[in-house]
């Protein structure tokens, strides 16, 4: 690992040149398979089926109908996620998000990508940051995703319809139903949407709240229909 005395900057050049070692393993990797090799990415688990057809939550986790998604408004369709937040995949998150590592998006893209909707005329909208915490980070890690996901699909992909009108503190320790009042009116579109269908790219879905709220600013903007992708999903808690 570069020290870390060296500039941000270079960190970050050096990130995109080098091949290095499985962040994971330490194990070999080759040019398909820049950041994780093929065993450790076999350890990002699947979302088993079945699923509600709606939210994607695995049914085995359901006791009877699905709460998760009865209150989303009706121009959300469809949400599905990749694979569990386990350890190995918040790897891969945190390697992206937090730690530089844009070339890891390539890789989580390919586990997205067949949940994609195959019909035509659908852009792909990443889920923005707030324009501060983004000059922070240099990048908004789901829209390297949704670049990634945009070019592994073969699909449009608009960066800019969807804006973070303010920062929202961190969801992570917050009830569903703080998360919900912690995130509403954080968004706003740049443009009407004349009946756009779109489908959001985020990097973990955790409750929905996120995807629940930019989907209801989309709506209200014009846009004919939204599902939502990605990477990973929380487990929900037991019990
Ligand atoms: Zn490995
Ligand atoms: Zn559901």
């Amino acid at each position: 690992m570069p020290s870390a005395s060296l500039p941000e900057a270079l960190r970050a050049a050096e990130r995109w040149l080098l091949p290095g070692a499985c962040l994971a393993c330490g194990g070999g990797v080759g040019p398909a398979d820049p950041l994780f090799c093929p065993a450790c990415q076999g350890r990002w688990r699947a979302l088993p089926e079945p699923q509600c057809g709606r939210c994607g939550q695995p049914t085995a986790l359901l006791a009877s109908g699905c709460r998760i998604c009865a209150a989303w408004p009706d121009g959300l369709g469809r949400a599905r996620s990749a694979v569990w937040l386990d350890d190995a995949a918040r790897q891969a998150v945190h390697a992206l998000k937090y730690d530089g590592w844009r070339r890891v998006a390539p890789l989580l893209a390919r586990r997205m990508a067949p949940l994609v909707p195959k019909h035509g005329g659908v852009t792909l909208v990443p889920i923005p940051l707030a324009a501060a915490r983004e000059r922070r980070r240099g990048y908004n890690q789901a829209g390297v995703l949704a670049g990634a996901l945009a070019e592994a699909a073969g699909l449009p992909v608009a960066p800019d319809w969807l804006r973070r009108t303010r920062d929202t503190r961190t969801q992570t320790a917050l009830t569903p139903e703080a998360r919900r009042a912690n995130i509403a009116g954080a968004f706003s579109v740049a443009a009407p949407l004349r009946g756009a269908r779109v489908v959001l790219v985020d990097d973990v879905f955790t409750t929905g709240a996120t995807l629940v709220e930019a989907a209801v600013t989309l709506l209200e903007a014009g846009a004919g229909a939204v599902e939502a992708v990605t990477f990973a999903r929380a487990r929900p808690p037991l019990g």
